[in-house]
């Protein structure tokens, strides 16, 4: 008798497919910058987290095969046994100086520092403060430690303060858990009020700089946007994004980079960073440290982009957004799906992000520094050439980047 265990699947697969919450993975052919190949043709990219276009930079391709030439293809080993490179330790030695901390380390991807690092500082006894639009991988770390997760309300020091009045003294430790800047919405977190916060009920604050890097400050981040490197808290982020690689990291005390050796499974049971992948990451930090002209050209991109959408589509409804991440709110995930088929039909490729990932319907457009003027005013040529109905609602999203 053929077994039907596992026929829910496909019964699961028709409700994601009647809802329009499907989806399917898209080819990118070759390289990608502002441009990509999509099927043989040419659109432009405004859904890459590359917001300083380093992945196809020369520099950082040949500073990946050179450390291939040198090193091989993979590290061969977990860091513990047999996979700890010199490499490795320059990368982490300059993401501590670049995030001004005492020390890094380096994990494969951010989800997996996420993962790691929450689950290894807190356990059962203690209590999670986890803003409501979190990252996917702060939210499953904080389910992964065990402790008592409660969520507050999006950026609202109000409703953590009211939390921690209750529930801090029922808990031995406490973690507040923050995005810097939300990956769905593109808004900035009120760190020195969640610094303030966490010192004053002695809990620690970990904060996800995963948009932020190579964005906001000179670089470093939203930490060092707001001045806040001086203060205690634990720097979570992405090799991924603005720095064009592949691999997370956290940067702060040497006591706890030290525990984390020690405690963080998703760091000790995986192979290594791969030496490309830690070669691109280093030369990308030096870059951004030294070329300031990017990361200020993104900025105008972003102002650029901002105000031609106030000048000529003022009925569109922008979500507020401090980051190169700007969306556009739509009234269903039907009307995401078709603006962004006419989008792509028109050559511009940027996705529609609907439910269960955001409550709201939208059109995430995300900038990168090597985006040109024109680029930016075919954009909003397109959207006012589709004509595009925005939501009118302001419900933001539940549960961070896919
Ligand atoms: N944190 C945030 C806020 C993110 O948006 C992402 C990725 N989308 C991650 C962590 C995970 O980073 P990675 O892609 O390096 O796993």
């Amino acid at each position: 008798m053929p077994s039907d265990a596992y026929n829910w699947i496909e019964q699961s697969l028709a409700t994601i497919h009647k809802a329009d919450w499907y989806r399917a993975v898209q080819t990118i052919q070759g390289l990608s910058g502002a441009t990509v190949q999509i099927n043989g043709r040419s659109l432009i990219n405004f859904a890459s987290n590359d917001y300083l276009g380093l992945a196809s930079d020369d520099r950082l391709i040949q500073a990946a095969i050179t450390a291939t030439k040198k090193y091989g293809t993979g590290s061969t080993g977990s860091r513990l046994l047999s996979g700890h490179r010199e490499l490795h330790c320059e990368l982490e030695c300059a993401i501590a100086s670049f995030k001004q901390t005492e020390d890094a380390l380096v994990f494969s991807s951010g989800y997996l520092a996420n993962l790691g690092v929450v689950s290894a500082i807190v356990g059962q006894r203690d209590l999670i403060l986890s803003d409501q639009y979190n990252h996917s991988s702060l939210k499953n770390g904080a389910i992964l430690s065990g402790a008592t997760v409660i969520e507050y309300s999006h950026c609202d020091l109000v409703s953590l303060q009211t939390h921690l009045d209750r529930q801090r003294d029922r808990y031995r430790r406490c973690l507040i858990i923050t995005d810097s800047i939300f990956s769905m919405d593109g808004d900035l977190c009120p760190l020195s009020g969640l610094l303030d916060l966490a010192e004053h009920y002695n809990c620690m604050l970990l904060v996800d700089e995963a948009h932020a890097t190579g964005v906001l400050g000179r670089g470093a981040g939203c930490v060092e946007h707001f001045e806040c490197t001086q203060r205690q808290l634990i720097q979570v982020g992405t090799l991924s994004k603005a720095l064009g690689s592949l691999g997370g990291y956290v940067a702060g005390t040497k006591t706890l980079i030290d525990f984390l050796r020690n405690r963080a499974p998703s760091w000790i049971y995986t192979t290594a960073l791969s030496p490309a992948d830690t070669a691109a990451a280093l030369a990308a930090i030096q870059m951004i440290q030294q070329e300031p002209e990017r990361r200020q050209q993104l900025w105008r991109n972003i102002n650029n982009l901002k105000l031609l959408i106030h000048q000529q589509l003022p009925h569109l409804k922008l979500l507020p957004s401090d980051s190169a991440i700007l969306c556009l709110l739509l009234p269903s995930a039907a009307d995401a799906l078709i603006a962004a088929h006419h989008l792509k039909d028109a050559g511009i490729f940027a996705p529609a992000i609907r439910p269960p990932t955001v409550p709201t319907s939208r059109i995430r457009i995300s900038l990168m520094a090597t985006h040109t003027l024109a680029h930016i005013k075919q954009l909003v040529d397109v959207l006012s050439a589709i004509n595009i109905v925005s939501s009118t609602t302001s419900a933001k999203s539940v549960c961070g980047d896919q």
